[in-house]
């Protein structure tokens, strides 16, 4: 085999970019040669602070220290989302990461407990969650044998230099310039070099675009375009700002929907993350900002600053000799905060894939669809939280809830209506119990579900259940504050 694919150029330095350096210059820098570049004068978007449990198993796959990570980052531990309001004003319910009870080959845990509540033996399905159990008591733990499933909570442009410092260590080139112009081949269209304001020309094989939402090379030099899903997903503003801690720092993100739009709060070690997501066709920028600013708790340690998006994918992810990752590749809005998430996984596969000997049409294509697949997936599940809403408050979300959702959605819906059934397909991101905590606390019911219940000899589900609640109880008492465990587990040696 010949090697004819060796240098790798990344434009763009945010999360998405050094992500894809660490990804790289950890797995592969002896194959490869990799250089970065960013531009001071243009920054980064500066948000993207909460994250769901893969990032854990990323960062022990390219060999990140998590003590090392939470310190350097000043991050928090997260067990899920509690979503205020959304089923209707004064609803709350939480998405944890954890698993709800135990399931068997023949049905998963909710069809056993339907059964018992009908009895009258069972509590709240949340009851039977350990993780969603924690986050309520404000409690965190976690030891290398613990089997708690978290995520994190962390500081964005803390997190860039991190990964900065871990790439360059592995042989990652880092300069900082404003690219001017990208060189494509007059014939086969590939990206040849990228031309800075400085006079300096960069050359590679391989580009990955991580310019955010410029897309300076895969739409800007390629002309890839964009797949709009704003008639599903209508959210195409927000706001930022982050205010001093006060209170407690949670283990969990909070995302509070307004009049037409969301708040979402993520509090770190030393400060708490703030925003408002909103459609500008429901509300104008002032009445966004004077929502936002009427919820805060703590004074601000910087100003609201206004971010504009359109929700939908590239139409190619991988178009050429180019890979657009994060921001350049599609945005969905941050509801389950899975955006960094998609950067990690496509920088994993773009290493599982990586074109060491030429890019072709094949690889290319089994890329895009997984992309495509996965994006699909997750839009689904930020549908859903809208079109479950019952809400009489305002024409935004009376309009979400009678939006004529995508035939896997309505699928999905029906499924669970009927016969309780959640399911986790090959390119769903979002487990069973991801689903079931969704539509449940969405306010969705099942007609049906199966009889397993019925299998179970007298008294021996009431007994299973007690147990199991009374286990999850002893555990999270015993457990300590997450601020405290945060404390003891950040100290600095
Ligand atoms: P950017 O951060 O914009 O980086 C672009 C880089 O390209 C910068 O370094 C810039 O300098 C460089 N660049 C651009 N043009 C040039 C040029 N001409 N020359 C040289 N360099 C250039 N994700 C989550 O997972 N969880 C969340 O909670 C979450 N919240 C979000 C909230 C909002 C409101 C938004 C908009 C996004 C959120 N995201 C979240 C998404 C997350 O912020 C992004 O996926 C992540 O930050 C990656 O961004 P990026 O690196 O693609 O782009």
């Amino acid at each position: 085999m010949v090697q004819t694919v060796r240098k790798v150029v990344i434009a763009g330095g945010g999360t998405a970019g050094w992500i894809a350096a660490a990804t790289l210059s950890s797995q592969l820098s002896r194959l490869l040669d990799i250089t970065l570049i960013e531009s001071d004068a243009i920054g980064t978007v500066g948000v993207g602070e909460a994250t769901i449990p893969t990032q854990k198993a990323f960062h022990r796959l390219i060999g990140i220290d998590e003590q090392a990570f939470m310190r350097a980052t000043r991050a928090s531990f997260k067990l899920g989302i509690a979503f205020e309001n959304w089923g209707q004003l004064g609803d709350r319910y939480i998405h944890s990461f954890g698993k709800i009870g135990r399931s068997t080959w023949m049905g998963d845990f909710q069809h056993m407990w339907h059964y018992a509540k009908s009895q009258g033996w069972a509590g709240d399905m949340d009851d039977y969650c350990f993780e969603l159990q924690a986050a309520e008591a404000g409690k965190f733990a976690t030891s290398p044998d613990s089997q708690i499933s978290y995520a994190y909570h962390l500081d964005a442009s803390l997190y860039a230099k991190f990964l900065r410092t871990f790439s360059e260590e592995r042989g990652a080139k880092r300069l900082e310039g404003k690219i001017k112009q990208v060189h494509t081949h007059p014939d086969t269209g590939f990206i040849e070099s990228l031309d800075l304001e400085d006079g300096q020309s960069v050359a590679g094989d391989l580009f990955i675009d991580c310019t955010g939402f410029r897309a300076l090379l895969i739409n800007g030099a390629l002309g890839v375009d964009y797949e709009d899903w704003s008639h599903w997903l209508p959210m195409n503003s927000a706001l930022a700002v982050q205010t001093k801690l006060s209170g407690d720092i949670l283990p969990y993100t909070r995302s509070i929907a307004r009049k037409a739009g969301w708040q979402w709060r993520i509090p770190l070690q030393h400060r708490v993350g703030n925003g408002h997501v909103y459609c500008s066709d429901h509300l104008s920028d002032d009445e966004a900002h004077a929502i936002l600013m009427d919820n805060l708790d703590g004074e601000l340690v910087s100003q609201p600053r206004p971010i504009r998006f359109l929700t939908g994918k590239r139409k190619e992810a991988w178009a050429k000799n180019c890979i657009a990752l994060g921001l350049s590749s599609g945005f969905l809005e941050p509801l389950e905060s899975t955006s960094i998430h998609l950067i990690q996984i496509g920088a994993t596969r773009l290493v599982q894939m990586f074109p060491f000997n030429g890019v072709s049409e094949a690889l290319r294509n089994h890329y895009n669809s997984y992309s495509t697949a996965e994006l699909e997936s997750i839009r689904d599940f930020l549908i859903l939280h809208y079109k479950l809403n019952r809400r009489q408050d305002s024409a935004f979300w009376q309009e979400r809830a009678a939006l004529e959702v995508p035939d896997t959605l309505k699928h999905r819906m029906e499924l669970y209506a009927d016969a309780a059934i959640a399911y986790q397909d090959d390119s769903d991101l979002f487990r069973v119990d991801s689903w079931n905590q969704v539509m449940r606390g969405q306010g969705l019911d099942s007609h049906g579900y199966h009889p397993m219940g019925r299998l179970v000899a007298n008294g021996q589900l009431q007994a299973a259940l007690a147990d199991l609640k009374a286990g999850i109880d002893r555990s999270v008492k015993n457990m300590p504050t997450h601020a405290d465990f945060l404390r003891q587990y950040c100290a600095v040696e």
